[in-house]
């Protein structure tokens, strides 16, 4: 870049993980900061310096932003809301902003679609750093009013970096989030838009769907949205970890109530009471079913959301055994959290047994570790566990990704407050562990890269899939612009 193309201009308002000092430029209208500004993921466990940070607005800031890293040899790599714990946004080269590329396009129905899948046949299209509440407000307002049928918890992260990473709800049938896609337009390392559907290429569409940021930045992405006829009744309880994990039947009760539910998640938290050393011998359970009844009012809304705690945990107070009928994404999206504390969290997909047995294990064994882990210094606190159930998905990068459509998968996580001394060690433990028994494959936002051996582990149980997936990859960019250190070991020589 040359001097002559290149304004000072205001800084943008800060985002939440930046550290802005540097003035802004402008390269052919492209927002950016060349100051080495810090950049720090969401769970605080990551920095970076990029060299320069870009705000693109539209597709052809993306084209700029292309061409510019081609001319100064320099890496690209995108971020949304930085909510991952694993280093897949992280640069020093040239970092990628996208929340202002948001625009929601109106949805449209397709015949093709209501006759292939048997639908409503919506769809809609989004630019890449629309944020999961923006969407939800958009669908709900539309005629006849639109959701997802499954979605991840949190409404501040951005659909590019949920896509991306194969992120997932907990509905059994609506598999990950990937799995939603009909259309994702991206550019590529030669400044290129490339279209990906099934229709005009099935391998390449597949990997785009779930391709790690490494195929390019993504610009749209088309999902599969249904009319809201029903709503979800949400119905909280606190079992014994007993009533759940324990006994000959305890696997096939709870594969009963997984199938039987639209969701199911599970919680746990090691101690009775906050700051007082008596083990929880509960597990929290939250089960989804769809109802035609009507959502709750407002007001019995303000009312219900007003009691009193009744689980002693900051992060969890919000809880309450009970049920409640609300709209898909006021139910999907429920609170937790004390609006203070960030996490970390490592976390996994393992293949259920038919009899759910190693479900039940899995969660008494990290109980157990949680709980010892947790005992032996007092900043442990903050440790917890957390899953749900999928089915597989058939996205080749997807840690769920199976041949067969039926099979369930468990997506297993333990978490603990930022700065929790310990936890990284802790949690590469619990990793090796589901990885040696039940042949877990790493979330990828998740933290995975310390475990030691895992790279070469990726790349013999993805195996052709990676090898299929990279040749997608290398013909989008060959001089591997979008890889950083995360992805390196996982793609280098294939
Ligand atoms: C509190 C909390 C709750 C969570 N709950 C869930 C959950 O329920 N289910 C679940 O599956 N996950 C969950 N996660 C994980 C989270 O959904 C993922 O980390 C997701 O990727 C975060 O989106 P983001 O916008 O923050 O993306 P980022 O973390 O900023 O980016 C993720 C990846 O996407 C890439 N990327 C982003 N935009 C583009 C683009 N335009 N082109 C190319 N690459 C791009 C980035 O380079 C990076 O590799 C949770 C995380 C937190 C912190």
């Amino acid at each position: 870049m040359t001097k002559h193309d290149t304004d000072v201009i205001e800084a943008p308002v800060e985002q939440p993980q930046m550290k802005l000092g540097s003035a802004m430029a402008i390269v052919e209208g492209v927002q950016f900061s060349s100051g080495g500004d810090e950049w720090k993921n969401w769970g605080q466990n990551l920095t970076c310096s990029p060299e320069r940070v870009f705000y693109p607005t539209k597709v052809e800031d993306l084209k700029v932003i292309a061409r510019e890293a081609k001319l100064n040899k320099k890496k690209i790599r995108c971020a949304g809301s930085g909510h991952s714990w694993c280093g897949a946004a992280v640069t020093n080269d040239y970092l990628v902003l996208v929340q202002n590329m948001s625009k929601i396009h109106a949805p449209v129905q397709s015949k093709e679609l209501q006759a292939k899948e048997g639908s409503d046949g919506w769809t809609v299209t989004i630019e890449t750093g629309v944020l999961v509440s923006e969407l939800d407000q958009f669908l709900r307002q539309h005629n006849p009013p639109l959701a997802l049928p499954s979605n991840v918890v949190p409404g501040v992260v951005r659909y590019g970096g949920i896509l991306t990473m194969g992120c997932h709800g907990g509905a059994i049938n609506a598999r990950t989030m990937s799995d939603m896609i009909t259309e994702m337009t991206i550019i590529n390392a030669e400044s290129e838009l490339v279209t990906y559907n099934e229709a005009k290429d099935p391998e390449a569409f597949n990997a785009a769907c779930l391709n790690l940021g490494l195929l390019g930045m993504i610009y749209t992405a088309t999902l599969k949205v249904e009319v809201m006829n029903t709503r979800l009744r949400m119905i909280d309880s606190y079992p014994t970890l007993d009533e759940i994990c324990k006994g000959p039947e305890a696997g096939m009760k709870l594969m009963a109530m997984i199938l039987k539910n639209d969701s199911t998640e599970f919680f746990y938290w090691p101690f009775k009471h906050f700051m007082k050393p008596e083990q929880n011998l509960s597990i929290w359970l939250k089960q989804w079913e769809r109802t035609t009844a009507a959502a709750e009012t407002p007001e019995a809304k303000s009312q219900l959301d007003a009691r009193p705690p009744m689980v002693d945990n900051p992060f969890f107070s919000e809880f309450h055994v009970g049920e409640r009928v609300m709209e898909t994404p006021d139910a999907l999206h429920f609170h937790f959290g004390d609006g203070v504390t960030t996490v970390v969290d490592a976390g996994c997909a393992f293949k259920v047994d038919k009899d759910f047995k190693n479900a039940c294990e899995a969660i008494y064994e990290l109980v157990q570790k949680n709980w010892e882990f947790t005992t032996s210094m007092p900043e442990r606190m903050g440790t917890a566990l957390e899953l749900r159930f999928i089915k597989s998905s058939n996205k080749i990068m997807s840690p769920a990704y199976d041949e067969d459509p039926e099979a369930i998968y468990c997506m297993m996580n333990v978490m603990a407050a930022s700065g929790t001394p310990g936890f990284e060690d802790y949690s590469v433990k619990i990793v090796e562990n589901w990885i040696s028994k039940y042949k877990a494959k790493p979330h990828w936002p998740k933290m995975w890269e310390k475990v030691p051996g895992v790279y070469d582990y990726l790349r013999r149980e993805y195996g052709d899939r990676l090898v299929r997936f990279n040749k997608v990859r290398k013909a989008q960019d060959p001089n591997d612009v979008f890889v950083n250190d995360t992805w390196k070991p996982l793609v280098q020589g294939l």
